[in-house]
């Protein structure tokens, strides 16, 4: 295996060549998140590998995964627990006539994880479950409009993709928007919607891609729960991206408010596609109403894989140890960016934080510490939020910092030449 980190100038012979040939066969070369748009200038496109919290580049370049498959892995690559069980589940069957007896096995642990769920119902990706909760609610309620936070993401079908090619203003006819933590626009949402409000949809905290994070306030999960109860208005909780680490149930827990509807994706089987809405007792009527499926939504491998996860979840106090190894991460940062002289913002829960510079609206300075940090083996994103995972360990935490303190120094000589001048001002 190739030393940790790459060279700086290090050639990408083999990801150049994919890339070029990926240019004549799929449609622009690449898409979505990993579309050169999303893609950072200067990261690798294609992957080979991966185990524990290391992943190896389609060069073999080796990293320290701070982005973990951009969610779904939270115990590592290549779990071991995991793994053996997807395989023990293979070498009996996957895609099937019928799902394995492991899918009342699943549904009975998440009921008995997640305290709201009274019942669940699978699929394979978050945007399936976010439309699913969406679908359910207008099913139970005989209402259409949906209530989402401007700037939220939340899957890729029209409805909700940020991009609007191909898209039709009817696709969104039946949304409705708030701010994130002000109740009063969700108030004043919700009061348009009149008595047709069918749900309100939201995030556990503001992740929004490009954008420092912002934590929920507890009165404005409060005052939303409050809001569905006052309307019969489902309260829909998307944590397809936070689900399980930050809580191993339900991310607003903590808080103590139930969602009625919760869609999960991500983390739920570590990496194996399998997504999941979650249910309270009072929406079930909707959810036997409605007609959804697909040729994979059965398969049993992922539904094996995801008791597996979970269980080990629970075995190693995974959101700990998350916690743990990113607060180490972050206090590191911050101090290395405070001896460098940078003014950052380091947002979020420490296992999914995001770093910012200030004055840097552009994210130019975010880009050059990033392309910086990748060269010495730390795999973070300049406009998305990293994600820490329970396979972190004290040698990775050190590459790390040994990276980010390599690409603070490199972006301070950078900005050398504009000595003198406010950094706010730079982009
Ligand atoms: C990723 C994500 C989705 C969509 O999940 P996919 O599996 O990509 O369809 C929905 N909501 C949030 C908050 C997400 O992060």
């Amino acid at each position: 295996m190739p030393e940790s980190g790459i060279q700086p100038g290090h050639p990408r012979g083999v990801d150049a060549a994919l890339r070029e040939r990926a240019r004549l066969v799929i449609p622009g070369g690449m898409y979505g998140h990993q579309a050169a748009g999303g893609l950072p200038a200067g990261y690798p496109q294609f992957m080979r590998s991966g185990r524990g919290a290391r992943i190896w580049d389609a060069d073999g370049n080796e990293y320290v995964d701070l982005m973990c498959s951009y969610g779904p892995v939270i115990l590592g690559h290549q779990h071991p627990a995991v793994e053996e069980a997807a395989q023990a589940q293979a070498a009996l069957g996957d895609c099937q006539n019928g799902p394995g007896p492991v899918m009342v096995e699943l549904a009975e642990l998440l009921v008995d994880t997640v305290a709201h769920a009274d019942w669940a119902m699978f699929a394979k990706n978050g945007t399936d479950a976010t439309t699913m909760c969406c679908t359910i609610a207008r099913a139970q309620t005989g209402r259409r409009r949906i209530l989402v936070a401007r700037g939220a993401y939340h899957g890729a079908a029209p409805w909700c993709t940020p991009r609007p090619a191909g898209t039709t203003p009817e696709d969104r006819a039946n949304l409705g928007y708030f701010t994130f933590n002000d109740l009063g626009s969700a108030r004043a949402a919700a009061g348009q919607a009149a008595g047709d409000l069918a749900g309100i949809l939201v995030s556990p905290f503001r992740h929004d891609a490009g954008y420092d994070q912002e934590l929920v306030s507890p009165e404005f999960a409060r005052g939303l729960r409050g809001l569905c109860d006052a309307t019969g208005a489902a309260l829909i909780l998307d944590d397809v991206r936070c689900g399980f680490r930050l809580h191993l149930g339900s991310s607003w827990e903590p808080l103590g408010v139930a969602p009625d509807l919760s869609a999960w994706s991500k983390a739920v089987a570590n990496g194996h596609p399998i997504a999941a809405v979650l249910g309270s007792d009072s929406f079930r009527d909707g959810a036997e109403q409605i007609f959804v499926t697909g040729s994979f939504w059965f398969s049993s491998v992922p539904m094996a894989a995801a008791v597996a996860t979970i269980g080990a979840l629970r075995a190693l106090d995974a959101v700990t140890v998350m916690e743990r190894a990113g607060t180490a991460i972050r206090d590191g940062i911050l101090g290395q960016a405070a001896a460098w002289g940078f003014d950052v913002s380091y947002t979020g829960p420490v296992q999914m934080p995001y770093l910012t510079f200030a004055g840097d609206r552009q994210h130019a300075l975010a880009s050059e510490f990033a392309a910086q940090a990748l060269r010495r083996g730390a795999f973070i994103h300049p406009r998305h939020n990293w994600f820490v995972s329970a396979a972190t360990t004290g040698d990775d935490i050190a590459l790390v910092l040994a990276a980010t303190d390599g690409a603070f120094a490199a972006v301070r000589k950078r900005l050398g030449s504009l000595a003198g001048h406010d950094l706010s001002h730079h982009s």
